[in-house]
């Protein structure tokens, strides 16, 4: 026998207050009675809206590795840096630990955080029922990791205020640090779209 879920029962959670309310009979979405919010049973269209996020930051990671995340200004001249350029020159410059924090936060952690939320779009829209709690662990470690991801942001602030001690330089940001937000930005509003709920639909309907 398939577990009992709250949608057969007619029940729905409203995401804002957290009150279990009775849907009405026919009804896709309702108010909820306590605070008024929008209450649906399921995110609407998740699958849609998380590839259109995910591609829309897929896009923009092109650019935000490409184009400058910081301009240097001195005396000696103006200097352009793209993330890579600067985890080279604090690599070569004798600084590696922080070449190491800077590729990670701003190059592998946005990579694996992309390529993990198509691998969840990709086994949910294959109707996979691989391993399901092993792939809502990745999503909820997923939505961990966004609540972090401006420490990106942070990294490279602490950054340019270390090149501007050390060489009275006046640092500005690059088009690739708007970028590099935006990949960030839109990444979490991907991951906030979709709906952990699909990886579990596979399992009842097992016996279907
Ligand atoms: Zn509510």
């Amino acid at each position: 026998m398939p577990p009992l879920t709250a949608a057969d029962l007619g029940l729905q959670t409203c995401h804002v207050c957290g009150l279990v309310s009775r849907a009405p009979p026919g009804a896709h979405g309702s108010l909820c009675p306590r605070c008024g919010a929008a209450v649906h049973r399921r995110k609407r269209d998740s699958i849609g809206r998380t590839w259109a996020l995910l591609i829309a930051a897929y896009i923009l990671f092109v650019p935000s590795n490409l184009l400058p995340v910081m301009r240097t200004a001195s005396l000696t001249g103006t200097q352009q840096d793209t993330i890579m350029s600067g985890v080279v020159y604090l690599w070569v410059s004798g600084s590696w630990p922080l070449a190491a924090l800077v590729f990670f936060a701003s190059i592998v952690v946005p990579l694996v955080k992309l390529a993990s939320l198509t691998f969840l779009l990709v086994s949910v829209q294959r109707d996979s029922a691989w391993r399901p709690l092993e792939r809502t662990k990745l999503y909820r470690l997923l939505e961990f990791i966004g609540r972090w991801s401006m420490l990106d942001v942070y990294v490279i602030t602490i950054l340019s205020a270390l090149v501007q001690l050390r060489s009275l330089a006046t640092i500005s940001a690059g088009p690739g640090a708007i970028a590099f937000g935006a990949v960030v930005v839109l990444t979490m509003l991907a991951s906030k779209a979709f709906d952990p709920r699909l990886i579990w639909d596979t399992q009842n309907n097992d016996d279907a």
